[in-house]
């Protein structure tokens, strides 16, 4: 069997691998596991300059890997390049956070307490098709801080920028077996990954649902598992916001990686009194949206995914459609940024559509938006719009999701924590809050009694 990667752009065959079945991925993790003990060892300066030297290689095959990137996925090239630029950065942050993760000590009778932090062995790393090498940075950077070994699943449809990127590790010294990559179908990779009795910790992202089953896989051998799941985020418009600013930022907001984006803002809503002018603004942004051919550089927005993937969300663009924009006939799996008026109860608000459909949702105040925007069984973003200062912090305190901005639309930063609540997981990726994850607490007491 042979696993054909497609160009959603052209639907034409870029490569064919052989995909990894049990067996390879039982002989990556051995590989793993036998690289734990001398990885672990490497002394803290040492472990950074390799994060460094693997941060310069990334900077310096950036052209090439947001192509593979661009490609694979069907990303307009110029934002592929900024995905890039951070996967560079974070592993430049990890590189300096290698000594910075450290213990205490603890004022206690009879001796000294200490705590370390230890690594806690093999890590597998599931990772999905919309972002794959930001988020393979975004586990691999604080794995090998930690001084784990890992053992890498990319998404069936998108595996040549992780593969690539095991090429980079070598290169940059990070020693043989210490970066293992299998790509292979998830319902055999993945899930052997997560059953393996020598894997320590399934870092996963990917839909609610294979997160929940990879939950109960990993509970057998109580494994420690991080999270990061889907999202129905709100971006909350309060009629005393700059609307132009508003509803200029908000496509993006929902159609940025044509909205297969876990923190798509895909939820609009809009203060009753601003309504009229809001939808007439959103509408014009949405409007000049470029979409089109990945490879251009003006272009905003590419194609979905797959074919498959394109009628799930054509099942969602329907019922009181209030602007369906243009995009290219094929081939290519294109799909128009389409603005639909809803309730909050109607199917296109409550599921993840993972593409460029918006659901616009009127409210009337305050206390009605947070109710709304909390209304979802996820949370893992959303956006605050108005010149209120004290009522964007109370909405921020009001809703539950892990990652809020007021007055933008961006949710990640390679410094700070990124993560949901509810059913959009658990765990925190990035900043100094992803090394919890990959490190076990040790305490060791010393007596000193004479
Ligand atoms: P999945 O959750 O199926 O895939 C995510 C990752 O998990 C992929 O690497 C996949 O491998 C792997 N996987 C699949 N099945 C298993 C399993 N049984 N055990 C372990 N790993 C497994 O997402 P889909 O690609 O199917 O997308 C479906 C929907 O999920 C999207 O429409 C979207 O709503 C949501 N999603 C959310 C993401 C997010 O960023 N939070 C990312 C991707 C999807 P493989 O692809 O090779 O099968």
């Amino acid at each position: 069997m042979t696993l054909t990667v497609v160009n959603p752009a052209t639907e034409e065959t870029i490569a064919e691998l052989e995909p990894a079945g049990i067996d390879e991925v039982d002989e990556a993790v051995a590989r793993a596991r036998d690289a734990f003990a001398a990885w672990r060892a490497v002394g803290v300066s040492d472990r950074a300059r390799l994060l460094r030297r693997l941060a310069s290689l990334v900077e310096e095959h950036a052209d090439e890997l947001a192509r593979i990137e661009s490609e694979n996925v069907g990303k307009p090239i110029a934002g592929a390049r900024a995905e890039v630029a951070m996967v560079g950065n974070v592993f430049h942050f990890y590189a300096g956070a290698v000594d910075k993760h450290h213990g205490e000590t603890i004022p206690v009778d009879g001796g000294v307490d200490l705590t370390f932090r230890e690594p806690l062995g093999v890590c597998g790393l599931i990772v999905p098709w919309n972002f794959p090498l930001n988020i393979a940075s975004w586990k691999l950077g604080p794995a090998l801080a930690c001084g784990n070994t890992v053992v890498l699943k990319p998404a069936e449809l998108t595996p040549l920028s992780a593969l690539r990127l095991a090429e980079l590790v070598l290169e940059a010294g990070i020693p043989e077996g210490v970066v293992n990559v299998v790509a292979g179908p998830g319902r055999v990779v993945g899930q052997r990954l997560v059953e393996h009795p020598d894997v320590a910790k399934i870092a996963f992202t990917g839909s609610t649902e294979v997160g929940a089953s990879v939950m109960r896989g990993a509970a057998e051998t109580v494994k420690r598992v991080t999270l990061e799941l889907g999202g129905k985020s709100a971006n909350v418009v309060f009629a005393d916001a700059d609307l132009e600013r508003a509803a200029a930022a908000a496509p993006y907001a929902v159609f940025d990686n044509a909205g297969q984006d876990c923190c798509a803002r895909s939820r609009i809503l809009v203060e009753r009194s601003a309504w009229d002018r809001f939808v007439e603004l959103l509408v014009d942004s949405t409007s000049r949206v470029r979409v089109g051919d990945p490879a251009d550089e003006a272009t905003e927005m590419g194609p979905l995914i797959s074919a498959q993937h394109r009628e799930t969300v054509a099942s969602y663009a329907n019922g009181n459609v209030v602007f369906r924009g243009n995009a290219p006939d094929g081939p290519g799996f294109w799909f128009p940024c389409t603005l639909v008026e809803a309730t909050n109860a109607d199917r296109v608000a409550r599921e993840e559509v993972f593409g460029p459909v918006a659901a616009l949702i009127p409210f009337g105040d305050e206390a009605e938006a947070i109710r709304l925007a909390n209304d979802t069984p996820y949370g893992l973003s959303g956006s605050i719009w108005t010149r209120d200062g004290a009522r964007a912090l109370r909405v921020a305190r009001g809703i539950d999701s892990g990652v809020l901005s007021v007055n933008s639309n961006s949710s990640v930063r390679v410094a700070t924590p990124f993560g949901g609540f509810k059913q959009s997981g658990f765990g925190r990726e990035l900043g100094m809050h992803a090394l919890e994850s990959y490190s076990e607490v040790k305490n060791v007491f010393v007596s000193t009694e004479a």
